[in-house]
């Protein structure tokens, strides 16, 4: 239909030669009138470009288009390329022809209305045209390729693993239960059950999904659904699973800062950090309590951290860290006892610096079916509903090691956003179901 009579964007336009002839499809962003000449931001799926109306060189019914036309139309226009140094990117187009494809309302989001954080959110579906949101979801899906592509450059196979589940990975208390055909079935909180059984077929696997948790804490870093980065490995230590999670980490953000460098300075406040190469350094949970407690944390070891210690300790580092060591009382059932300190398992979590905290756990899970049958009786669990994931470890199932990484915690820290709801287009919280 339209596509065709395109043959410009409002990126590579700027780079034509002066006078060269452009058509260009795309919504009006802003207009100002400055005498006989109405100027337009015009945006496409590129960016922006600046228009010319001129009234003394249009026809005068398309200049009265142009005049009318409101916020947002969707348009298709003609012009000629001009060099202007006062033009946004150099260059503008002076209009030949100006044709409202689709018109709009007058806009609802106006200058006031962009001082109401939860109207703009009712609004999300109009306010994710403008230029934050549009760099924001551009460096997410960067963030999110660059780390497909770390797992099929390293070997891994990409698997997917159902929604609906019947048993908790990561404690009831998240669970979102959903009617099915007279049973209950839950919204999956994690694939890493499905990836354990599929590696003793296939090794190295990897999964891109939402996983759903019921959050009740209200944090500025939860959401009840997420985008779950998740990675398992056959025959794998807890060491080896921490250089894996590096390398994603590294891989991710510095491909990222290299594509979308001009998207992540008009959002991010602040200089990126300066090195993001691997190792990380590796701190121990009781290091961790005891810098907590140096700080005046009321804080004993067994304890997990809050909200606040969290960020207390995230802002002592400016370069993403382990933690390392956590003990058994504040781990999920599945992790594997530290063999020469019984009390901690062989798990971390990866920190992000400057207050963000957590944004990957990981760990070597319990691989003998005796001693994960035992773990589970002991937490007050019922080996029933762990069947399935308890029979895999009596068929030649080796240690192995894995770890789930919230692609939006990556993303609020990347660039510095004020919330997590701000790293989705549609985010999901307790308060938020629509739109
Ligand atoms: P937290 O302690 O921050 O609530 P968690 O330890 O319960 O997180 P894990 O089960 O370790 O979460 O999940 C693995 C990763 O998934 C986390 O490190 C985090 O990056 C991400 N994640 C977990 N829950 C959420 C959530 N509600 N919203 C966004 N991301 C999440
Ligand atoms: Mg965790």
């Amino acid at each position: 239909m339209w596509l065709a009579y395109r043959n410009s964007n409002s990126k590579d336009a700027k780079l034509l030669p002066e006078d060269k002839k452009v058509r260009l499809l795309g919504w009006i962003a802003s207009k100002r009138e400055h005498g006989k000449k109405i100027f337009i931001s015009l945006r496409d799926r590129y960016g922006y470009i600046q228009l010319v109306a001129n009234k003394d060189q249009l026809p005068e019914d398309v200049f009265t288009n142009v005049k009318e036309a409101y916020l947002e139309s969707a348009v298709a226009v003609e012009g000629q390329i001009k060099k202007d140094p006062r033009a946004p990117g150099g260059a503008e187009v002076h209009l030949s022809n100006f044709i409202v494809i689709s018109k709009s309302e007058e806009w609802p989001i106006t200058l006031s209305a962009l001082k109401s954080p939860e109207f703009l959110f009712d609004k999300r579906h109009l306010t994710i045209r403008g230029p934050k949101s549009r760099a924001v979801m551009l460096v997410r899906a960067a963030l999110l390729k660059n780390a497909i592509d770390y797992f099929i450059k390293n070997d891994y196979v990409w698997i997917q693993a159902p929604t609906f589940i019947t048993s908790a990975v990561e404690g009831g208390a998240t669970l979102f239960p959903v009617e099915y055909f007279g049973r209950v079935a839950y919204l999956t909180q994690s694939a890493q059950f499905y990836e354990e059984a599929v590696i003793c077929a296939l090794e190295k696997v990897f999964v891109v999904q939402p996983s759903f948790r019921s959050e009740k804490s209200r944090t500025r870093k939860h959401l009840t659904e997420f985008w779950h980065i998740e990675a398992e490995v056959a025959f794998a230590s807890h060491e080896d699973i921490m250089k894996v999670e590096e390398e994603l980490l590294s891989h991710m953000i510095n491909k990222t800062i290299e594509e979308m460098s001009d998207e992540i300075n008009f959002v991010r406040k602040g200089k990126l950090p300066s090195s993001l190469e691997p190792p990380y350094e590796k701190l121990s949970y009781d290091e961790a309590i005891f810098m907590l407690q140096k700080k005046g944390f009321d804080i004993e070891w067994g304890d997990d951290f809050g909200a606040r210690e969290e960020r207390a300790l995230s802002k002592m580092f400016d370069k993403p860290f382990f933690v390392t060591g956590y003990p058994v009382v504040t781990r999920s059932f599945y992790h594997m006892k530290d063999p020469n300190r019984p009390e901690v398992t062989l798990s971390s979590d990866l920190f992000a610096p400057e207050g963000y905290g957590e944004i990957t756990s990981g760990g070597q899970r319990i691989h003998s079916y005796e001693e994960l049958y035992n773990k589970i009786l002991e937490m007050g669990l019922n080996p029933e509903e762990y069947d399935w994931y308890l029979e895999i470890r009596k068929y030649g199932m080796p240690p192995h090691s894995g770890f789930g990484l919230g692609l939006e915690r990556v993303l609020t820290w990347l660039l510095k956003l004020p919330h997590i709801r701000d790293s989705t287009l549609f985010p999901r919280t307790p308060a938020r179901l629509h739109p």
